[in-house]
């Protein structure tokens, strides 16, 4: 979205002290619809050559909608800790003390925690000297249950006096339901590492969407903006126009949300996912849910669609949300020898969106529909898209053989990441 504007800061959506040196709310010097304009444009350059892109979906108050967040510490060079995030492409950490698009309870609790440090003795970690305890702090709300997760990420198992710690914590905020020191011993960029120690609480949190009730874990997918999720999911199953009578897929489905969601539509939902943390969830949250025609699998979406081929097991409709860097050839090649008669594929990049449906669509077996973006992530450059696809003919091809441009797939599969 590198477009020109013209508009004055002092027109945009908010105002942030460190807009420019964090660089997460590029888009915050727009006023909002100024914003959903400019992403609308952006999904129809991209996709209108497929179909009619309808209106952008936007948020009525597009303010403070994140349910995770993140946070670093560090020290400053008179030996003061900071809390924020890192400046983009660097290691530097750039102090947030309350951010316009993060949940206001989550930065409060972030903020406290940074005020306890010193009387326990807590030292922040340091990623170039490994030395040092505390790498991150993750918050996650539960924007319609109210309960709230906190996640210590550690470098080291033990955290001295940590009943104290966790005493004084929710001293501050009785709003917090669970406590989890997760143990990221690792060189890595990845804020969790595998391990996690329940401090306080049951180790998850609960919400609600849409009437039904999800367990979170702390390393699950979850959707960051609640409101628009539901919207997002609405709009998906509105896609997929379901009798009741099908057996659908839920690939990429994370913790279940969106074939759990349809599974009161469908006659039976088979949801796939990497995670296996996610996976767990997405079965308790059937149970959970009393919905019992639903089954979750572990693995690439790929060879479980690959492995779907030589089933019975075999979908009427198709829905798929991988990540920024898009499906895998193998999955699509899969999904069309399965020949659904929809695919609802939810994406939150337009760029790895375009390159799969022309992949989808090269062989003329399916048509793209609709197609519409849901601003799920306001005041950033990131747009969430659905698209509709449709198979063209009711005979189900067994052999197909695709030639689309490999090159041009992996180099846009390798810029999405
Ligand atoms: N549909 C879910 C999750 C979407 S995010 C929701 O709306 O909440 C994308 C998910 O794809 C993540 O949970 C990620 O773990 C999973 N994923 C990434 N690569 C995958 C792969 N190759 N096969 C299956 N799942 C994958």
């Amino acid at each position: 979205m590198k477009e020109q504007v013209s508009e004055k800061k002092t027109e945009g959506m908010a105002h942030c002290p460190v807009e420019k040196k964090c660089g997460g709310c590029s888009q915050l010097f727009l006023p909002y619809d100024k914003q959903l304009a400019k992403k609308q444009r952006w999904v129809e350059g991209l996709l209108s050559d497929f179909c009619k892109i309808e209106p952008i979906l936007g948020m009525k108050d597009p303010l403070h909608y994140r349910n995770k967040v993140n946070a670093t510490f560090a020290y400053t060079k008179d030996k003061k800790i900071i809390s924020g995030i890192y400046q983009e492409g660097t290691h530097r950490v750039v102090p947030v003390d309350s951010c316009m698009i993060e949940d206001e309870r989550a930065d409060a609790i972030i903020r406290t925690i940074r005020g306890l440090l010193p009387s326990f003795r807590i030292k922040t970690y340091d990623e170039d000297t490994g030395y040092g305890l505390l790498r991150h702090v993750m918050v996650r709300v539960g924007k319609k249950s109210g309960q709230i997760m906190v996640v210590l990420v550690l470098s080291s198992p033990i955290l001295p006096s940590k009943n104290n710690f966790v005493k004084a914590l929710r001293k501050e905020h009785p709003e917090i339901t669970t406590v989890i020191l997760n143990v990221n011993d690792k060189k890595t960029t990845m804020v969790l590492g595998e391990r996690n120690i329940t401090l306080y609480g049951p180790g998850f949190i609960e919400d609600t969407l849409g009437g039904l009730t999800f367990r979170i874990s702390p390393g699950s997918f979850y959707q960051v903006n609640s409101v628009q999720t539901e919207r997002l999911y609405a709009t998906a199953i509105d896609f997929a126009a379901l009798t009741g009578k099908e057996t659908i897929l839920d690939a990429y489905c994370g913790i279940g949300t969106i074939g759990l969601f349809a599974a009161s539509k469908a006659a039976h939902v088979i949801g796939v996912e990497l995670n296996g943390a996610a996976v767990a969830d997405a079965r308790i949250n059937a149970k959970r849910n009393r919905i019992d025609n639903a089954e979750f699998f572990v693995g690439d979406a790929g060879d479980f669609c690959r492995m779907l081929t030589g089933s019975t097991m075999v979908p009427e409709v198709v829905f798929m949300d991988p990540p920024r860097s898009g499906s895998s050839e193998t999955f699509m090649r899969s999904v069309i020898t399965m020949a659904p008669k929809r695919i609802v594929y939810i994406s939150c990049n337009p760029q790895t969106l375009a390159r799969d449906l022309k992949y989808l669509t090269s062989k003329g077996q399916y048509t793209v529909k609709r197609c519409v973006p849901v601003d799920m992530f306001p005041a950033t450059e990131h747009v969430e898209s659905i698209a509709l696809l449709q198979r063209m003919s009711n005979t189900r091809s067994k052999e197909i053989t695709l030639d689309v441009d490999m090159e041009d797939y992996h180099r846009i599969k390798s810029e999405g990441r």
